[in-house]
């Protein structure tokens, strides 16, 4: 079985070979910490360096604006029950409570009192009790926000807002944007688990992305071959806490108040769009396999990898020539 360190390392291992190759592009990588992740953001052509280093200052511009906390404008909006946002801000917000209603609340902007409880915003971690989540669910619901001429209002008092289903994805788009609209056509960005692919490899090849295994961070159930998408993982097995042998992950079910269960380990959205892809992948991971296969369905402008904890990998017919599973996982083409 083919056995690879980390997602991080592959990247590594691609760039050093292109460059082995003899690859006449310039390049410039930037490595820094953001939205709470490792980031690396690579880019080929003319201007590289100083658009990675723009890249970069765009990444720490849209975290400040959309933390849930501090002074920024969700955290200011989340303290003071309400406010003014900006049109960026506005737009983003829109776009985020259409997703909410469109996957059914399964992703649901408002989720912020429940992730707040569960410590997952301070690091306090501590399981909340059932009525004290009954009662902060009534805090919750992506229908209570009104966005209108950049006001945002709440219906209850004690709501707040957690981007934090999204904001790496919508980041990861508007850097990509900004890069294209600069002139370069290969560029490589990994936002933590999300990965923003700016068109090919810089020899016009199509990107290998490893798709990493949610029970062995060494492995890998399978490598994507793609360009110019986002590809964005959702998994119990990033970040979670464990209390009398329990383990809590945190991506809640807005219907229940508790991390997901819904016999998915991972969802992988490969979209053209980085913050759909990335509110996808949240809301899938909360669906779980046949919801998230009807909800595919219905639509079929997106496609996944699902990863079940009974140990199959689901993809949609569209990743078929494109995607190559590991040895000792089985393939599933959703139909
Ligand atoms: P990650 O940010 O770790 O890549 P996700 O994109 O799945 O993973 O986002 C998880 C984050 O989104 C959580 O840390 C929390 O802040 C928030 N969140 C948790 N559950 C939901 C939900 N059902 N809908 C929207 N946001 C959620
Ligand atoms: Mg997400």
């Amino acid at each position: 079985m083919r056995k690879i360190r980390t997602a991080f390392l592959i990247v590594l291992i691609l760039v050093v070979t292109l460059t082995g190759c003899g690859a006449e592009q310039v390049s410039d990588t930037a490595d820094f910490f953001a939205m709470d992740t490792y980031m690396r953001i690579t880019v080929y052509g003319d201007g590289a360096d100083e658009l990675t280093r723009q890249a970069e200052e765009e990444i720490m511009r849209i975290e400040n604006v959309l933390s849930f906390s501090g002074d920024g404008e969700i955290g200011t909006i989340n303290e003071h029950g309400g406010g003014t946002v900006s049109e960026e801000t506005q737009e983003l917000l829109e776009r985020a409570l259409e997703l909410s209603r469109d996957t059914g609340g399964a992703f649901d902007i408002t989720i912020y009192p429940v992730v707040e409880a569960w410590g997952f915003f301070s690091g306090e971690y501590r399981v909340p009790g059932d009525s004290e989540l009954s009662d902060l669910l009534g805090l919750t619901g992506w229908e209570k926000v009104s966005v209108v001429d950049g006001q945002v209002s709440f219906q209850v008092p004690g709501m707040g807002i957690d981007l934090g289903g999204i904001g790496k994805g919508y980041a990861g788009q508007r850097v990509h944007d900004m890069l294209w609209e600069a002139g370069i056509s290969s560029a490589l960005l990994e936002l933590g688990g999300n990965v923003c692919l700016l068109g090919g490899r810089p020899d016009g090849t199509a990107w290998r992305v490893g798709i990493m295994s949610p029970t062995d961070g060494e492995e890998y159930v399978g490598i994507l071959e793609a360009r110019d998408v986002s590809i964005v993982t959702s998994g119990g097995y990033q970040r979670y806490f464990e209390e009398d042998g329990v383990r809590y992950h945190h991506i809640i079910d807005p219907a229940t108040g508790y991390p997901a269960d819904s016999g998915l380990l991972s969802v992988t959205i490969v979209c053209d769009d980085g913050a759909r892809a990335d509110a996808l992948s949240t809301a899938l991971f909360v669906m779980g396999e046949e919801e998230a296969v009807s909800y595919w369905a219905a639509r079929d402008d997106f496609d996944f990898i699902l990863v079940t904890q009974d140990g199959r990998v689901v993809i949609t017919p569209g990743l078929r020539e494109d995607f190559q599973i590991s040895e000792g996982y089985d393939l599933e083409v959703a139909a």
